[in-house]
């Protein structure tokens, strides 16, 4: 490779405290915001520019020049200049040999191109060294110094040499260099800011649909079937008792199917008699989302125990029980107390206040400053043994909930169970079918499938 005097000495280690001089190609918000922060850094910083004329909004100490110009003062050259336009680079090409070309670009839109900004920049001037950096810090953070969320600048290069000098500069700045690979992770990298909470979409999707069929569901239970069939207006339901019955179905559903993909997979593993192949791409993509899929159904959970505590101020609950006191009283009749009742009642809050508890416990332990603390045998004891006691605690507290009304033919209205009913069907396969699964003459094969043991090796010795 055909080395200058000055990239050579650029390259060597820095050991003296002097910062090598950077130049940006670029004078808009992210190449100032990026300059003002180098600058205040300790490096010399110049910035090549179509225009050399200096104006106010240029960092003060950092110097203008034509991008030749500034090309040649420095080994490292950061490219804050939208992909499109790049093709300004090309007459530039013998210029920049040997440079370490610094990629920060994003684009509008996931795999907008065929190839990553990064490789693009490469093949356009193959004698630089091409490191993508930055882009996932804001112009406006490095502005603001509000750089808690984005403290981690992905790298990633094909040049070892190169990818160490900008890591260099990431440290100096105060942030956190990822070391992602070669260039081949660009395109990867040039994504992630463009996404939107891509492991949520499916729990939150999932939970507005569970929703939306609920309400619906207890709406023509409980509102428009009294209605139509008893003249009784129970509209006012809508505001707290609708909410606060599909809360926890939502809650139960959520949390029967963070545990349903595990078990899927262990049925698969134990037919196919390996662990060696893939899961289908469905089942991959569901186990990727059961932490928020779990939060997501930690925070239904949460929401049915704000509406329960306020069940006693409610209107209608206080008339209720008034209009019962009165009746007792004009008929000169107490009724003695049903402790069957009393048990059932006693023992379903009971059941529902230590499964809320558990799953608040599940829910800290996947926070990651708390994850990060535990080993992964803790982590699988929290995350499974606890999750199935709440779940059988959750399950079990909707259970003794519907008590004998199960099978009161009094309580489905168009041929329509409780809502509560339909709660159950996914813990319940789920709970069956993971207790299948520990009978020894099935949790010993599965196993040892999962420390390695194939049924029929595809590879044998
Ligand atoms: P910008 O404000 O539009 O600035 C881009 C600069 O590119 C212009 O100021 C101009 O500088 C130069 N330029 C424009 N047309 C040119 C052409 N035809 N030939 C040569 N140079 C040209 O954009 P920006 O927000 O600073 O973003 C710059 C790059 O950083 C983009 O690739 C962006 O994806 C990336 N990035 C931005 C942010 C952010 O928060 N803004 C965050 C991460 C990454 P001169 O007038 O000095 O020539």
């Amino acid at each position: 490779m055909n080395k200058n005097s000055s990239n050579t000495m650029a390259l060597a280690p820095n050991t003296s405290n002097k910062r090598e001089t950077v130049c940006i190609f670029g004078t808009g918000d992210f190449g100032r915001a990026l300059g003002r922060k180098m600058i205040q850094s300790g490096y010399p910083v110049v910035f090549g520019s179509r225009s050399t004329q200096t104006s106010s909004l240029i960092p003060k100490g950092a110097e203008v020049f034509s991008h030749a110009e500034a090309a040649q003062k420095a080994a490292i050259i950061i490219l804050a200049i939208q992909r499109q336009h790049y093709n300004f680079l090309i007459p530039l090409a013998e210029i920049l040999r040997g440079k370490v070309l610094v990629d920060v670009s994003n684009n509008l839109k996931i795999n907008q191109y065929p190839e990553s900004n990064a490789e693009y920049l490469a093949q356009l001037v193959p004698g630089a060294k091409v490191v993508k950096a930055f882009n996932t810090v804001s112009a406006w953070a490095l502005q603001s110094g509000t750089l808690d969320a984005s403290r981690q600048v992905f790298v990633c290069g094909d040049d070892m040499e190169a990818k160490q000098m900008v890591m260099d500069i990431v440290r100096a700045l105060g942030l956190t260099p990822v070391d992602q690979g070669s260039l081949l992770a660009a395109q990867e990298i040039e994504n992630y800011p463009l996404q939107l909470f891509p492991m949520w979409k499916f729990p939150i999707l999932l939970s507005l649909a569970l929703t939306a069929f609920f309400f619906f569901y207890c709406l023509a239970r409980n509102v428009i079937y009294p209605y139509v069939y008893e003249n009784k207006d129970f509209s006012f339901f809508i505001a707290i008792s609708i909410p606060n019955r599909i809360c926890p179905i939502v809650a139960l559903i959520l949390l029967a199917l963070v545990y349903l993909p595990g078990v899927l997979a262990a049925i698969i593993q134990l037919y196919r008699g390996t662990k060696y192949r893939r899961f289908p791409d469905w089942l991959d993509k569901w186990m990727l989302c059961r932490k928020q899929l779990g939060l997501v159904a930690l925070a239904f959970a949460s929401l049915h125990v704000l509406y329960t505590l306020v069940i006693p101020i409610r209107s209608f609950v206080r008339w209720r029980l008034g209009s019962q006191i009165i009746s007792q009283a004009l008929n000169n009749k107490t009724e003695p107390l049903n402790t069957t009742n009393a048990w059932l009642s006693d023992s379903y809050l009971a059941l529902g206040i230590l499964g809320f508890f558990l799953f608040v416990l599940l829910g800290i332990t996947s926070l990651p400053s708390v994850s990060n603390n535990v080993n992964w045998r803790e982590f699988q004891f929290v995350q499974s043994k606890l999750g199935y006691l709440t779940l059988i605690l959750c399950t079990a507290h909707t259970l003794v909930y519907g008590g004998n009304r199960f099978l009161s033919p009094s309580s489905y209205r168009w041929y329509l169970p409780n809502a509560y009913m339909l709660s159950l069907i996914f813990p319940c396969i789920v709970l069956v079918v993971k207790f299948v699964l520990i009978l020894p003459c099935l949790d010993k094969p599965l196993t040892r499938i999962r420390q390695g043991w194939e049924r029929n090796p595809q590879y044998s010795e």
